[in-house]
């Protein structure tokens, strides 16, 4: 029986499911969507909308416009918003929803972590004078600006739209929030790039969310091999 598959994605996960879907049901419609945070997203296999839906009602009401017939949630972890609006949605239009959640990373020897349970906790249990890369979306920078005692490193996958002339509200307000940080353009690397910009920096300390997954993993390793604390945001 044909199928009509809306995956919501953004994740590494999300663009395999597709693939395969697509390779093993060339019959099925497969649609992948995204919020639309990346200004670049790689080409995905299937069809790809962007951009929110309007909440829980505007997704059942795509939903049912589309006739999709399989919701699957391949969101990142910490994209709770969307993966309670996807459950809502799916209950509203009568359809199955399935979870695809990678699992979180586990500590291992040589892992010198501060687990903590909010970005707040991340920010407090930094030590004054820490060299820390920030490895978090933009969207979660603004919480550090009260440690004007730390030099941050703050790494984006994209760069601000325009260095503006003052501190600006709104998703810019982040990383250009913070005085006197630096900021990396680019996405994670290999275990070399990632010791090598730990270095360049002399970082003591990293701040990150536990993801899990291998795409970000390479940092988490550096810094087990290189002795950096990891200040690491539990789900
Ligand atoms: P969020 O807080 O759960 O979602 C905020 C709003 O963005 C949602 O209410 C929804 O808007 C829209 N949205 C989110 N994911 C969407 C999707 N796949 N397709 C269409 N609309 C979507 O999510 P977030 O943390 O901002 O993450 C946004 C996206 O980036 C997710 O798709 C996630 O997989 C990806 N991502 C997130 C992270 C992260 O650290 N959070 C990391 C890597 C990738 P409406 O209510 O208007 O529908």
């Amino acid at each position: 029986m044909s199928e009509t598959v809306l995956i919501l994605g953004g994740t590494k996960e999300a663009a395999e499911l597709a693939a395969r879907l697509v390779r093993e049901h060339p019959g099925w419609r497969i649609i992948t969507s995204l919020a639309g945070r990346t200004r670049e997203p790689a080409p995905l296999a299937g069809e790809t909308r962007i951009g929110g839906f309007g909440g829980p009602g505007g997704l059942a009401e795509y939903l049912a416009t589309e006739g999709i017939t399989r919701l699957i949630d391949a969101t990142h972890p910490f994209a709770r918003r969307i993966s309670a609006n996807a459950k809502l949605a799916a209950c509203k239009a009568g359809i199955p929803l399935e979870i695809v959640t990678r699992p979180p990373w586990q500590k291992q020897a040589g892992d010198d972590w501060i687990e903590v349970g909010s970005l707040e906790e991340a920010r407090d249990a930094l030590p004054a004078g820490a060299r820390t890369l920030l490895a978090l979306g933009s969207q979660y920078i603004a919480v550090f600006a009260t440690r004007t005692d730390i030099h941050f490193v703050v790494r984006m996958v994209d760069p601000p739209a325009k260095p503006p002339a003052k501190p600006l509200a709104g998703p810019l307000a982040g990383p250009l929030a913070l005085p006197g940080h630096e900021l990396v353009i680019g996405k994670p690397g290999s275990l070399e790039d990632e010791k090598a910009l730990l270095a360049h920096h002399a970082i003591t300390h990293i701040v990150c969310r536990n993801s899990g997954g291998a795409a970000s993993y390479a940092k988490i390793e550096a810094a087990r091999e290189t002795g950096i604390t990891v200040v690491m945001v539990q789900r």
